[in-house]
């Protein structure tokens, strides 16, 4: 396996193989253009032509109905914690409803409450973000402006395996560390976001999935920039784009297309990534110490923990050794994690099992 293929960096993630070879070739010379990817013109035909191709792809793989629109943003995840209570919570008179499950979802929260009235529906700090709300637990607003949520915690491995909301209250999901990784019924949601350092590509470029009628009533005071239906108009080249990014992005929804066969081949793939590292993590219980509840745990990122600091140093150590790199957990959590995006092969995940086994019972 070359090293690409044992990176289980939380983000920046591994990507596929056959896209960095594309990319690779790209940054020489695209082949349909002759010229550098890093000097093409964000205004040519070419680049118009790959941004709608590869909308056209995520459409086809998410069975997106014309009714949303596909925007091509910057910012990161970050900028749409404030775009979203920009339109949809400042001048409303309503309260917008934040389940806070981790580090990412309590990161949402000060920049809506800029705009207007927050109110958290669950808060899992006291858990210490290891598992999410039951249905029970959570007492919605009939009224709310939207309900926010993050479907999988970057940090702290913990996802949503449905959704969540009622469905007459706007529900808005940051999906930056599952976009992509299974399918979901996009009209369920009003606007889905997910920046592209996961499962799509390189930092740089933001996805958002927006239901066009949200965009009817703006508040008036904003600035183009921060209003989606700029973008809209500008097909996504309001200013210059991260052309580069958005390329990778094109290679990784054809191979999601073409190689895996779709989000539910890819799913599959994901569930059984998924199981072979927690299978080990179970099977050492005075070794590893899962951090997620079982029934929350992530497909994307395996969150784990040794008795101490010095065990889990020597458990890095070990990692390295066999070749295996990014298992530090995130600084705000420590211990360790295995980030298993959509672009990581089944061997990488199972080469990353048998150091497991091999710490565990050696
Ligand atoms: N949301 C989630 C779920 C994330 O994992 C991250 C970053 N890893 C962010 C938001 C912030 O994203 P960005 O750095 O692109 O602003």
């Amino acid at each position: 396996l070359d090293p690409n293929a044992l990176n289980f960096s939380g983000g920046p993630g591994a990507l596929p193989a056959v896209v960095l070879a594309a990319t690779q070739q790209a940054i020489h010379a695209v082949p349909e253009v002759g010229l550098s990817i890093l000097g093409i013109s964000h205004r040519s035909d070419w680049f118009a032509e790959l941004l709608a191709t590869t909308e056209r792809d995520i459409r086809t793989l998410l069975n997106l109905p014309d009714s949303y629109a596909v925007l091509f943003l910057q910012g990161g995840a970050t900028l749409q914690f404030s775009m979203i209570p920009m339109l949809l919570l400042r001048g409303s008179g309503r309260v917008a409803e934040y389940l806070r499950t981790g580090y990412w979802s309590a990161k949402s929260i000060p920049p809506a409450q800029l705009e207007g009235a927050v109110r958290v529906l669950w808060d899992g700090e006291a858990s210490g973000f290891r598992r999410l709300p039951t249905a029970d637990e959570l007492h919605y607003a009939p009224d709310a402006a939207y309900l926010h949520y993050v479907s999988n915690e970057t940090v702290e491995g913990v996802q949503f395996h449905q959704c969540v909301g009622r469905d007459e209250v706007r529900r808005i999901c940051d999906m930056s560390s599952d976009f992509l990784s299974r399918p979901f019924d996009p009209e369920r949601f009003d606007l889905v976001y997910a920046h592209a350092q996961k499962n799509l590509g390189p930092a740089g470029v933001t996805l958002v999935v927006i239901r066009r009628s949200l965009l009817d009533q703006v508040p008036p005071d904003l600035p183009e920039i921060l209003d989606y239906r700029a973008h809209l108009r500008a097909h996504s080249i309001y200013n210059t784009p991260p052309v580069l990014a958005i390329y990778v992005v094109a290679q990784v929804v054809r191979w999601l297309l073409e190689d895996i066969g779709g989000l539910a081949a890819m799913d599959a793939l994901n569930q059984r990534k998924a199981a072979t590292l927690y299978r080990v993590i179970d099977q050492y219980p005075d070794v590893y110490e899962g951090w997620a509840a079982p029934e929350h745990r992530s497909l994307m990122n395996v969150v784990f923990r040794l008795a101490t600091a010095e065990q889990e140093a020597a458990f890095l150590q070990h990692a390295a050794a066999a070749g295996c790199s990014g298992l530090r957990g995130h600084r705000a959590l420590g211990g360790i994690r295995a980030s298993i995006y959509n672009g990581l092969p089944l061997a990488s995940v199972e080469r990353l099992a048998e150091v497991m086994e091999a710490f565990a019972g050696g």
